[in-house]
């Protein structure tokens, strides 16, 4: 079979191979590595749910990395899915009422940004033999909250590689915070600045671009690479658990081989609904992909009128990782609508960047009807926690909690009773104190660490082991920078 190579978004020239991807995350052109076709699955469906997780993930990932030996990407595939996850299963699918839920949060962060970071590491690094290249990796990284501990905790002391972290100060949880900033490994950077999410992404893209920078760098035997749901090598793992969520229920009875299913994917940056609607491009049964947004829905009015607006104001809401304006990703599905216009996309870019919103043509609108765009504020996060805790005794976090009730939406407005997946992104643990709130809990007077074991309790969970003594342990990183300052930052680490 053809070998998949990459290609920018950006520009119709210069391929590289999934090594470079992976090194590079970004490509020169400021444009996102794509892959140069989506490749089949040529075994029956079925035969993938006698699969554990690392097998499918091996199988599949092996068609978009095939410049790695299967030898060497196991090696890498058994690194990140092992112990650090707190279920054999890696990723169970769990029934409520009428709806699945795919728990990706069972990893050493608890979030699902760990089912990509925890292989990412190993990917680069073994990405970087096989190339010779002897420089230093060094990952720079914009978080909402998540990606920035799941990229830490997979890179910390990672031979010949360095990673920094911006995160918004005021925008995070206590508990993501405390998990950043507690943060060991000696290659570890924390930042929180002053500024939000966006801030944080505009300003590390800048790094990212800024030439002289970069050439100064290299000269410092050092690249710089990025570990946000840009770089395919974040992507690719992330379209495994959408096969394995379908040969799950598939295994279990649940549906047919061939019947189609609907996800719904609480949405910020768009890397993990983009992964599912690769995976739907490759032949798994999926009838809608279903985007949910919190209140800054601009994914929501992009998919309703095919005009991306960023002109608004960010909203902290308490699904903080989804509190974003430019989702990165919807550059590679504006890239796969335009059936690979690259000239299309970069003038896209370049009018979100210079004019704050772009319309994308006519053509390209009518494809968007494999999504369903859908949002809810937080009086409504609030209640479908607190619904489907009451109807079943689940207990969902902030995000997830957006996603059921978009679906709850879709439902009413489609009649569509087609089997859904909604993708379970956190643990309730992980935001505490919304979801204590949700529950009428009372939250007033305790801080995040001790409503911690006041879910716990009152919802009969156990207090999941990583962040259990969170709360004790040193702060090591207690940076602050303004947002206009991230380049300086980076330069001063690396003494460029
Ligand atoms: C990152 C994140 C999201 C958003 O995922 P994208 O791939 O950026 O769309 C949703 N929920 C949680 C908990 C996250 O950490």
């Amino acid at each position: 079979m053809a070998q998949i190579s990459y290609k920018s978004t950006r520009s119709a020239e210069n391929s590289v191979s999934s090594l470079e991807a992976i090194i590079r995350g970004i490509a020169e052109d400021g444009g996102l590595y794509v892959p140069s076709f989506l490749p089949c699955i040529d075994k029956p469906l079925n035969q993938l749910a006698s699969m554990t997780y690392s097998e499918l993930a091996f199988y599949i990932m092996k068609k978009f990395f095939s410049e790695f030996s299967d030898q060497e990407l196991l090696c890498c595939i058994e690194n990140a899915y092992d112990e650090k996850f707190d279920t054999e299963e890696i990723v169970p699918v769990v029934k409520k009422d009428d709806t699945y839920f795919l728990e990706l949060f069972h990893g050493p962060t608890l979030a699902f940004k760990d089912m990509a970071l925890s292989v990412l590491p190993h990917l680069m690094t073994s990405a970087a033999k096989k190339l010779n290249r002897s420089e230093e990796i060094v990952i720079l990284t914009a978080t909402s909250g998540d990606t920035g501990k799941a990229a830490l905790e997979g890179f910390k002391d990672v031979e010949n590689t360095k990673i920094i972290v911006f995160y918004p100060q005021n925008g995070v949880s206590q508990i993501q915070k405390r998990q950043m900033i507690t943060q060991k490994g000696k290659n570890t950077y924390v930042y929180g600045i002053n500024g939000n999410f966006d801030d944080a992404q505009t300003g590390v893209k800048e790094v990212f671009n800024d030439k002289e920078l970069c050439m100064q760098l290299g000269k410092n035997n050092i690249i710089l690479s990025s570990a946000n749901s840009i770089n395919i090598g974040r992507l690719v793992p992330q379209i495994v658990y959408y096969f394995y969520a379908y040969a799950n229920l598939l295994k279990n009875k649940d549906i047919q081989i061939g019947e189609k299913i609907n996800v719904v994917v609480p949405t910020g940056n768009f890397g993990n609904i983009l992964a599912a609607y690769y995976a739907k491009k490759m032949n798994l049964p999926i009838n809608r992909l279903i985007c949910a947004s919190n209140e800054n829905n601009v994914l929501y009015d992009f998919i309703a009128t095919g005009i991306y607006d960023k002109r608004r104001e960010l909203k902290v809401t308490t699904s903080p990782s989804m509190d974003i304006l430019i989702s990165s990703n919807l550059e590679r599905l504006l890239y796969d609508l335009s059936r690979n216009d690259a000239q299309l996309v970069s003038n896209m870019m370049q009018k979100l960047s210079s004019d704050g919103f772009y319309e994308i043509p006519v053509q390209m609108k009518g494809k968007l009807k494999d999504f369903y765009g859908g949002f809810c504020d937080e009086q409504e996060t609030y209640k479908s926690i607190r619904d489907i805790y009451n109807r079943t005794g689940y207990v969902i976090d902030t995000h997830t909690a957006v996603a059921y009730s978009v679906y709850q939406k879709y439902k009413k407005d489609t009649s569509d009773d087609t089997k859904t997946v909604v993708v379970s992104t956190a643990s309730p643990f992980k935001f505490t104190k919304s979801v204590c709130k949700a529950l009428l809990l009372e939250v007033d007077n305790y801080n995040d660490f001790q409503l911690l074991y006041k879910l716990s309790q009152s919802a009969e969970l156990k207090v999941p082991y990583t962040i259990k003594d969170l709360e004790n342990k040193k702060i090591v990183h207690d940076n602050i920078c303004n947002k206009t300052d991230i380049r300086s930052v980076v330069k001063n680490i690396l003494k460029a």
